[in-house]
């Protein structure tokens, strides 16, 4: 109810707060994940100012927006999100938004068919890891930003360009890196079910302890499940996220090792955010690698 009461709070302030149009706020985008603010960094280049509402390491789908968002929010002159229901909490913001201002979605030109649902309605948020839907999905985004600075129009399509190649080029590569980890090896197991669209791109088996969003605590039975799962597949490793607490998981390590079968932890995965910078894993593209990587060395 608290976060309910807070939600309409930042709404009543957004709706009654000003634009204020100054120079900055003509380039200012903001987007809500730092995948997302990656991927139209590509696209903008230095032309505009792009930030990020959500930082390295941030759940998205339990995630408030705080005072200094709405400020962002209301200064932008373009609001980018993912949709699919990902960014839980700020749905009816960017809707709200949206009544006065341009706001944009990759849900927009992401193709209907390549949507993965959980329970038949719902769908998985999870669309970056299918590479190719989400650089096709880019489209409605530079359209957006076409319309709004029509004078980089060349620019940002040829930039656009180039970053879909380049993510054409690296999913080909880790295809190929993660086809050499045998068949029987490669199943993939992680805190929250973020990894769907990732095991269809890279044709990996994927399973987890956690739904879709994170919004809701794994119950005793899902422990059990994913410990039997373990035991009986003779899996050697499990990862955790960046963005999710790890405690549900190390619970499942000691169930697992009580059954007397060994299991580690095979690594950080991210998810639903990028790493800090530095990290490797700090652009959409840097994420995928480091990803492949640690899954390929975990499974070893
Ligand atoms: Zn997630």
């Amino acid at each position: 109810m608290r976060n309910l009461a807070y939600i309409v709070i930042c709404i009543c302030l957004l709706i009654g707060c000003k634009v204020r149009q100054t120079k900055e706020n003509e380039k200012l985008i903001v987007c809500s994940t730092s995948i997302t603010a990656d991927c139209v960094r590509q696209v903008v280049g230095n032309r505009l100012t792009v930030k990020s509402l959500m930082g390295p390491g941030v759940d998205p789908h339990t995630y408030n927006p705080r005072p200094s968002d709405v400020v962002l929010l209301n200064d932008a002159k373009l609001v980018v999100y993912t949709g699919f229901h990902l960014e839980g909490k700020m749905a009816e913001l960017f809707s709200r938004l949206s009544e006065r201002k341009a706001v944009v979605s990759f849900q927009l030109d992401f193709p209907k068919d390549k949507v993965l649902y959980t329970d038949g309605t719902t769908p998985d948020p999870h669309v970056w890891f299918d590479t190719d839907s989400w650089v096709h999905s880019m489209n409605g985004v530079v359209d957006k930003l076409v319309d709004l600075y029509p004078d980089y129009e060349l620019e940002f399509r040829e930039n656009y360009y180039q970053f879909l190649l380049k993510v054409q080029k690296k999913t080909r590569e880790l295809k190929l890196k993660l086809s050499e980890v045998p068949k029987e090896r490669r199943v993939l197991i992680t805190s929250h079910d973020a990894f769907h669209y990732f095991g269809r791109t890279f044709d990996i088996q994927v399973k987890a302890l956690q739904g879709v969003s994170t919004s809701q605590e794994p119950g005793m039975r899902d422990v059990v499940d994913l410990v039997d799962f373990i035991v009986q597949n003779d899996v050697k490793a499990i990862f955790v996220e960046n963005s999710v607490s790890p405690k549900a998981l190390t619970s499942v390590l000691s169930s697992v090792e009580r059954r007397g079968h060994h299991v580690r932890i095979g690594g950080t995965l991210f998810s639903d955010a990028l790493g800090s910078k530095g990290s490797g894993a700090d652009s959409y593209i840097g994420m995928l690698s480091h990803n492949v990587n640690s899954i390929k060395e975990g499974l070893k």
